[in-house]
Parts: C-alpha cells; sequence; structure tokens
C-alpha cells in the first residue's frame, strides 16, 4: 500500500519508517512511504506557508495556496488516492477507520495521502481539495506529522504479509470489538506472580473460554462503552455485566 506524507517536516519519519516491523514492509515493497515537501509550494523568496490570521488572534495559518498544491501534486502522482487532512477537528481515528483504511488501500491503486499541518493550522478553504478528516485522539499535537504516523502503523499492521503471523492482528485489542485478554510468558512465575494454570494445561477449547472471558472481564471493568458496539453472545453480555457488577 502507499502511502504519501504532505509535509513541512520529512526529517521527522527518518527513523521511525526504517525501524522494526515497519522497515521490514517497506524493504519487502508491502509499504511504500512518499514525500511531498511543502515548503517547495510555499510563496515568495523566502517560500512561506503560513501568515496571520485575519481577525487577529494568536499564531499563524497554513496558507491555502502551498497545501492545495502540494495535494494536488500528491493526488497526480497517486491517481485515485484519498487525500486525509490530519486535525484534531477530524473523524476520530479508531481501529474500524484503521481496517477501512487498510482495505480501501489493499483494493485502491492510490493508497493514502495524510495532509500535516502546523502552526495554528489550515486555512479553512483547504477543506474541500480533502476527502477526509482524522483525529488520533481528543488533544492537540503541535504538528500532523506524529498522527501520520500512528495513522501509517496502525493501517499497515492490517495489510496481508506485514506482520510475521497473520494471527497476531486476528486476536487482539479491539479486533473483536474488546480489549484483550491477559497474556503471559516465560517465567511461570515471576517475583510470586504465577501464570494462570489453565494457561500451561494445553487444553485449547479451556483456553480459548478462559481468554474469552478475560476479555470481557477487562473490557466491562476498563472500557464499558465498547461492549455496546462488540458483537456478543446472551452468554458474554451475561458475564460481562457479572464482571462490571463485582466492580462496583
Ligand atoms: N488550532 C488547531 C485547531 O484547534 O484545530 C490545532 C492546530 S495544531 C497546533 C497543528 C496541527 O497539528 C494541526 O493542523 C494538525 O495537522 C495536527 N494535529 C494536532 N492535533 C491533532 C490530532 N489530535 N489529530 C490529528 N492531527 C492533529
Amino acid at each position: 500500500m502507499r502511502f504519501t506524507i504532505v509535509t513541512l517536516f520529512q526529517g521527522y519519519f527518518a527513523g521511525a519508517l526504517e525501524s522494526g516491523i515497519l522497515g521490514r514492509a517497506r524493504e519487502a515493497g508491502l509499504v511504500t512511504v512518499d514525500f511531498v515537501d511543502l515548503r517547495v509550494f510555499g510563496e515568495g523568496r523566502h517560500r512561506v506557508t503560513d501568515d496571520y490570521p485575519f481577525g487577529g488572534g494568536a499564531g499563524m495559518v497554513m496558507k491555502p495556496g502551498p497545501v492545495v498544491s502540494a495535494i494536488e501534486v500528491a493526488r497526480a502522482a497517486s491517481p485515485g488516492c484519498r487525500v486525509v487532512l490530519l486535525t484534531p477537528q477530524g473523524r476520530l481515528f479508531r481501529q474500524p477507520v484503521a481496517r477501512e483504511l487498510a482495505s480501501a488501500g489493499r483494493e485502491g491503486p492510490g493508497g493514502l495521502v495524510l495532509v500535516c499541518g502546523r502552526y495554528e493550522g489550515f486555512d479553512e478553504r483547504i477543506r474541500p481539495y480533502c476527502d477526509d478528516e482524522l483525529s488520533i485522539g481528543d488533544f492537540v499535537l503541535m504538528g500532523g506529522e506524529a498522527a501520520a504516523l500512528v495513522v501509517i502503523e496502525a493501517v499497515a499492521r492490517l495489510l496481508p504479509g506485514v506482520l510475521g503471523a497473520e494471527a497476531s492482528s486476528e486476536e487482539e485489542t479491539l479486533s473483536e470489538g474488546l480489549l484483550e485478554y491477559p497474556q503471559y510468558t516465560r517465567p511461570r512465575s515471576f517475583r510470586g506472580a504465577a501464570v494462570p494454570e489453565v494457561l500451561l494445561g494445553g487444553h485449547h477449547a479451556d483456553v480459548a473460554a478462559w481468554r474469552r472471558r478475560q476479555a470481557l472481564v477487562r473490557t466491562a471493568r476498563r472500557r464499558p462503552d465498547l461492549l455496546d458496539a462488540a458483537p456478543l453472545s446472551d452468554d458474554d453480555r451475561r458475564w460481562a455485566r457479572r464482571a462490571a457488577a463485582d466492580e462496583a
């Protein structure tokens, strides 16, 4: 899948795109990341990309000309792409959105263009040139670069072949709308804390049932808001209700 990042700070991404699974996915050609340098489209001798807000107020606003020109160049280089403006005002980037973008990226040739803001954000007239707006959470970053990395990591790991074991993105937090069950590795006992017996017995059905219930209990206690949208059986819902009641 192809990602294109529109940014003033390409250097920000260097280490992150070369490291670990993402670095290997790029080497294997499963993921490509291109950049469009916003500075190139800056205006005047100093390649200015921001200006004072009309009406006054603190900070600078990203000028529409350079950002829209950069988006047009990105679109021309990736026909069929989806252009996403990164903004705290966008729809919340959650796991279902990551899945939606991964399947669109797998099927469509153009991939995803991620537009990173800086300063006090974008001139409003940039919005119609984008297909979507995403926020990675209810907080304000200094720029869209960290948000672009979050989106790339979350989407890329859902692409076929990117993770070593396909199962690792199928059985994890939020894959079925629940938080993941507790995980353990060696040693069997760590400072007096033992691994639950059921995980040591080798009975796959018992392990699966224990994990399902742990996921329900954990979700009911930590993120009860997720239970409404999760596909649950009547038995699951009973467990979840009991877990929430025990906690109260
Ligand atoms: N004044 C802007 C507002 O209230 O919407 C925020 C500007 S922020 C300081 C600068 C840039 O960081 C934004 O244009 C956006 O690209 C990025 N950004 C900040 N918080 C973000 C978030 N939660 N999700 C995605 N991008 C974010």
